[in-house]
C-alpha cells in the first residue's frame, strides 16, 4: 500500500451528557483521529483512549506521542510493501499500546479495502448486514433519574441495558430498575474493576435479579480472584480490562475466570486481533459482545462491522450516534428496531465530513509518508 501522508488529528467532541464511571467522568470526548492518504485510497482510524489513564494505561496524549515517535517511524520502514495484514507484526516490539496501535492499522486496513472495493465487514467474515443494539448507562445522581433514562432507551428501542456499577450503587439501582422494567428486559451491570474478592458476598445479592452478566467486577489483573469469584456467584462473569490479548482471553476462559467476553479492538491492538480473539472464543463456544468506547461514526463503523461476526451472539455497547453526540463526524448510525445496519460499502463505508471535522479539531498534525 503507497502512502503519501498521515494526518493525526485532535478533536473535541462535546457528549449529549456526562458520561460517569467508577473511575470518572467525561463531558468532553478527546479524540485522536488517523487519517491516512495514498494515491488510490484515504484511510481512516480512530483512537480509542481516554484523556486519562483511568480506564487502561493508555491515555490520548501519550497514544499520539507513540503513533509519532515510534510506531510511524516502524511502519514507514516497510515503505510500499506495507500491508494492514503485517502492521500488528511490524509494531510488537512496542509493548503495549494496543489502542494507539489500533487505529494504525484500522486507518491502513480502511484505505487498502477502500481500493479493493471491498467492506471491513467482508474483510472479518461477518454474516449479518444488521446488529443488535444495546445501551450503556452512567452512574447517575439518583435512582429516579436512572429509571428515567433508561426507559427513553427501552422506548427508542434499545435491547439491552448496561448500568454502570460501583461500591454503593449496586444492589438497590438494580432492583429499581427490575422493579420498573420487570426480568423480560435484558440487563447487565460493569463495574469497571471496582471490586475486591472480599465482597463476593455483597456481589451475590446481585444474582436474584437474573442480570445477563456481571462485567469486570475485580481489578485487570486478578483472574485468580475472578475465578474465585465465578464459584460463589450465580451471575455470569464477563471480562473487559482483563482481555489485552487472544493469550490473555484463553487463560481466563481456561481458569473458569470468564464466561462471557467483551470484545474491544482497541484494546487488543487492532480489529484483525479482535476477529482472532472472536475465533477462538467461537470454537470454544465462549459468547461475546462487542464493547463501546464512546466512538465517533469511524469507530463505531468498524465497530458494528465487528459485531456482524457470528459469534457476537449478545446486543454490544454499540448505541446509535445520538446516543453521545447532537453532532457526529460522519453521516449518523441510526436505531432501527433495535438494531444499526452494518456498512456495506468499502472499508468502514462511512463518509467522513471534512467541514464537521475541521470545526471540532484542537490541533492538526501533517506527517509525510518517508519510506526509509
Ligand atoms: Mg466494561
Amino acid at each position: 500500500m503507497r502512502l503519501e501522508r498521515v494526518v493525526l488529528r485532535r478533536l473535541a467532541m462535546p457528549l449529549v451528557s456526562p458520561f460517569r464511571t467508577s473511575f470518572g467522568v467525561e463531558d468532553t470526548r478527546d479524540v485522536l483521529l488517523v487519517q491516512v492518504e495514498g494515491p488510490e485510497a484515504v484511510g481512516w482510524g480512530e483512537c480509542v483512549a481516554m484523556s486519562e489513564p483511568l480506564y487502561t494505561p493508555e491515555y490520548v496524549d501519550g497514544a499520539h506521542a507513540v503513533i509519532r515517535s515510534h510506531l510511524l517511524p516502524r511502519l514507514q520502514q516497510r515503505g510500499d510493501e506495507l500491508v494492514a495484514d503485517e502492521v500488528a507484526t511490524v509494531l510488537s516490539p512496542v509493548k503495549g499500546h494496543q489502542m494507539a496501535k489500533a487505529a494504525l492499522e484500522t486507518a491502513i486496513l480502511d484505505a487498502e479495502l477502500r481500493a479493493a472495493g471491498v467492506s471491513m465487514s467482508s474483510r472479518l467474515c461477518g454474516v449479518r448486514d444488521r446488529v443488535g443494539a444495546g445501551v450503556s448507562i452512567g452512574i447517575t445522581d439518583t435512582i429516579g433519574e436512572l429509571v428515567e433514562l433508561v426507559s427513553g432507551y427501552v422506548e427508542a428501542g434499545y435491547l439491552r441495558v448496561k448500568l454502570k456499577v460501583e461500591p454503593g450503587w449496586d444492589v438497590e439501582p438494580v432492583r429499581a430498575l427490575r422493579e420498573h422494567f420487570g426480568y423480560e428486559l435484558p440487563l447487565q451491570v460493569d463495574a469497571n474493576a471496582s471490586y475486591t474478592l472480599a465482597d463476593a458476598a455483597h456481589l451475590s445479592k446481585l444474582d436474584e435479579f437474573d442480570l445477563v452478566m456481571v462485567e469486570q467486577p475485580l481489578r485487570d489483573d486478578d483472574i485468580t480472584g475472578h475465578a474465585a469469584l465465578a464459584r460463589q456467584i450465580r451471575t455470569p462473569i464477563c471480562l473487559d480490562e482483563s482481555i489485552t490479548s487472544v493469550a490473555a482471553a484463553l487463560d481466563a476462559i481456561d481458569r473458569g475466570a470468564a464466561a462471557i467476553l467483551n470484545v474491544k479492538a482497541g484494546r487488543v491492538g487492532g480489529y484483525l486481533e479482535a476477529k482472532n480473539l472472536h475465533d477462538v472464543c467461537f470454537e470454544r463456544g465462549v459468547p461475546v459482545w462487542c464493547g463501546g468506547m464512546l466512538e465517533t461514526g469511524v469507530g463505531r463503523a468498524a465497530n458494528v462491522a465487528l459485531a456482524s461476526l457470528p459469534g457476537f451472539s449478545l446486543p454490544g455497547d454499540i448505541s446509535a450516534s445520538d446516543r453521545y453526540f447532537r453532532r457526529d463526524i460522519t453521516e449518523p448510525f441510526t436505531l432501527e428496531s433495535g438494531h444499526l445496519a452494518v456498512p456495506q460499502g468499502p472499508g468502514l463505508g462511512i463518509t467522513p465530513d471534512l467541514q464537521v471535522i475541521d470545526e471540532v479539531t484542537t490541533l492538526k498534525e501533517e506527517i509525510i509518508w518517508q519510506a526509509t
